[in-house]
């Protein structure tokens, strides 16, 4: 739930599709119809509102259980992944006697059992803190500080300063050190600064959490909880918005470490590094200000208030593998104040989902094993074939690009690489050290290992078949810096891609979200690198004015939508997820006409193949969700919520307002001027 420490430029341009029973395999040709009927609400206007149209059936089969803030396709996929089938997985390696030290058996089964003995985990109460604790209360000056917070680092703890390291945006083959900022608990700097009533009492909340956090573990400071708001809301003001984030040039600043380290000289970056085992001598800084400001804050900070600081980041860190009271309390603000989860869920389903956590891509080799049909790579990969060339065919007749750039776009989609199910080499997790009856430790050395193997990387060459999801995962990425779309074997499922399903629904469902992952090649950051992975300008001035006018448009359109009262979408920080949602449907229906040959298929259930591939689109996105969660959404998300990524794109659509046959005075159409095609 809580944010990484490691938060930089690079990771923060690989976008990914969504914020989360093995198929009767049939030889015959025959298919069944992919979307259910009794999922549409007749009484809604499909040219009106078309997920009311679509999904209202389904929104009142489907409410929002307890232990969940949104509810729809992935989170379905993922409960039946996590829950049900790694949970069968785990409990079956558990029934093996004997099992040899340092196996990925033993590490799962040891790790499953020490997240369920609450007993040894409540009597050792904040005992495994302790030697943390320790270092933070024998701080005595801000190079204490600094040293201390690099300790913290390695085990995940949030820093208002971190180190992360990913390809070298301008050589991209080649790992570099990144430093970015970080260290707010509410995860965005809109959380300090918004004065409606529902931010004003997330603070408040956030506030109360603090000082109960700090009550039940019998620290001596009374009430830190006002103090320690201030100061984040201090920090926050000296950040870059997410928005501004998005800028993968002016987010990149290389420099010698030794100037780094005069940016911020009173916080000793070097303490900071040593501690890390961090050697470099080159750093891509995120923003100058903020490090310059940075260091004249914590100057003016009282050296107390920064150990509260960091002492509260590591209780917050750690809360979920503490005595119940801890943990509870966690869940109570971190989920139900913030996202209106109201039950937690049990704790085998959390032993599951922690396990995975730790152990996840371990555990997605035997998922993959059990649930990934070998066949289905051949049928992605075709997939993707049809996807590159329809998307080909588009360049060539867009009419604001020049020939040159479109013959280096053409480049570029030819140099595009995929991954399809899971990887083909699997890491050694080996040295993760894993007892059943040391959680806590058990945590440590995970994370331990994952800076370790983060560190060891910097100068080193990338390596371009490293997976940043496990196979398990219900989503999918593109990578800007390897120019490749990666679909894990989690997403390859109904109603995404459903092996027996007509081809229109499919084409809503899978192809779409391959022709979005796809167009992340040329939203308003991908399209920053070129075919080799690198930020480096391929466009001619006017094309890429002329691309910017119209993502400018895309913005305005977006931003006019309110998502809840009050709220109304980021359209700035959303654009390149709403291009990529724009290009993937365009692409996709495309594909689907391409793919009939001119011999149309007859309706089902009275549908024809255009409302059917509509249908397939609104029935990936369907979903229920807490006003909580919506507003979280809004603040954080580069994806627009549900709705608005099934509505927002079709009014663009004159393919929709065809399939449909909607009127002019309909409210999901606009005229022909007001349209706007990127890709
Ligand atoms: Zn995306």
């Amino acid at each position: 739930m809580k944010s990484a420490a490691f938060r930089v430029a690079a990771l923060a341009l690989v976008v990914s599709l969504a914020g989360c029973k093995k198929e009767k395999e049939e030889t015959d040709t025959s298919k069944v119809p992919g979307f259910d009927v009794s999922s549409l609400d007749s009484a809604a206007k499909a040219c009106d509102d078309f997920d009311a149209y679509a999904n209202g059936g389904w929104k009142k089969k489907n409410p929002i259980p307890g232990t969940e803030s949104r509810w729809g396709a992935f989170g379905i996929l993922d409960k039946e992944n996590k829950e049900v089938r790694l949970k069968g997985i785990i409990e079956e390696i558990t029934k093996v006697q004997d099992r040899k030290k340092g196996t990925e058996e033993q590490q799962i089964a040891d790790y499953y059992q020490s997240f369920l003995d609450t007993a040894t985990v409540e009597k050792r109460a904040l005992e495994p803190l302790k030697p943390y604790l320790d270092k933070i209360n024998a701080v005595a000056s801000l190079k204490d500080l600094a040293a201390v917070t690099g300790e913290m680092q390695k085990v995940g703890v949030e820093t208002v300063i971190g180190f992360g390291v990913e390809g070298d945006l301008r050589n991209s083959k080649v790992n570099i050190l990144y430093q970015g900022q970080g260290g707010l608990s509410l995860g965005e700097r809109s959380y300090y600064d918004r004065t409606d009533s529902s931010t004003v009492k997330v603070r408040g909340e956030f506030v109360k959490h603090i000082d109960k956090m700090f009550l039940m573990a019998s620290f001596p400071d009374a009430t830190p909880g006002q103090t320690i708001l201030d100061f984040e809301t201090k920090v926050a003001k000296l950040q870059l918005t997410n928005v501004e984030l998005r800028d993968p040039v002016k987010t990149y600043n290389k420099m010698a470490f030794a100037d780094f380290e005069k940016l911020i000289p009173d916080f000793d970056q070097k303490a900071f590094a040593d501690k890390q085992n961090v050697k470099t001598d080159t750093v891509i800084v995120q923003n100058k200000p903020y490090l310059q400001n940075l260091n004249k804050l914590l100057k003016a900070t009282p050296i107390a208030t920064l150990k509260l600081y960091t002492k509260w980041q590591l209780l917050s860190r750690f809360a979920g593998y503490l005595p119940k009271k801890f943990d509870q309390e966690d869940f109570r603000f971190f989920s139900t104040v913030m996202r209106g989860t109201k039950q937690q869920k049990g704790r085998v389903e959390r032993a599951i989902r922690s396990t995975d956590g730790l152990l996840g891509m371990p555990l997605g080799k035997l998922f993959v094993k059990k649930y990934f049909p070998e066949e289905d790579k051949k049928k992605v990969s075709e997939m993707i074939e049809n996807v590159r060339t329809v998307y080909g065919e588009r360049i060539d007749k867009l009419t604001w690009m020049s020939d040159s750039t479109k013959a280096k776009a053409h480049k570029k989609l030819k140099a595009f690489t995929y991954k399809i199910g899971y990887p083909d080499k699997w890491k050694d997790y080996s040295t993760i050290e894993i007892a059943p009856d040391k959680l806590f430790e058990n945590v440590i050395s995970a994370s331990l290992f994952a800076h370790k193997e983060s560190v060891e990387k910097i100068g080193k060459e990338v390596d371009k078949k490293e997976w940043l999801m496990t196979p398990q995962t219900v989503n999918a990425y593109y990578n800007p810096l390897n120019n490749e779309v990666v679909f894990p074997a989690g997403i390859l499922q109904p109603p995404f891609y459903n092996r027996n399903a007509d081809d229109a629904i499919n084409y809503g469902g899978i192809i779409a979200v391959i022709g979005h992952e796809f167009t992340h090649g040329f939203d308003d950051q991908g399209s920053q690198f070129d075919d080799e992975g690198n930020l480096k300008n391929w466009w001619t001035a006017s094309d890429r004015a002329n691309f910017d006018k119209l993502t400018k448009r895309y913005i305005d359109y977006f931003s006019g939508i309110e998502a809840l009262p009050g709220f109304k979408i980021n359209g700035a920080l959303t654009i390149g997820e709403n291009v990529a949602d724009l290009g993937g449907l365009t692409l996709a229906y495309y594909a689907l006409e391409k793919s009939f040959n001119g011999k149309e298929p007859a309706p089902i259930d009275g549908f024809t193949w255009k409302q059917r591939f509509f249908l397939g689109w609104a029935q990936v996105w369907h979903m229920n969700t807490t006003d909580e969660a919506l507003r979280n959404q809004v603040q954080t998300d580069p994806h627009s919520p549900a709705r608005d990524r099934i509505n927002g794109p079709l009014p663009h659509l004159k393919e929709f307002q065809a399939a449909w046959t909607c009127g002019a005075g309909s409210k999901m159409i606009l005229p022909d001027s007001s349209r706007i095609v990127i890709w």
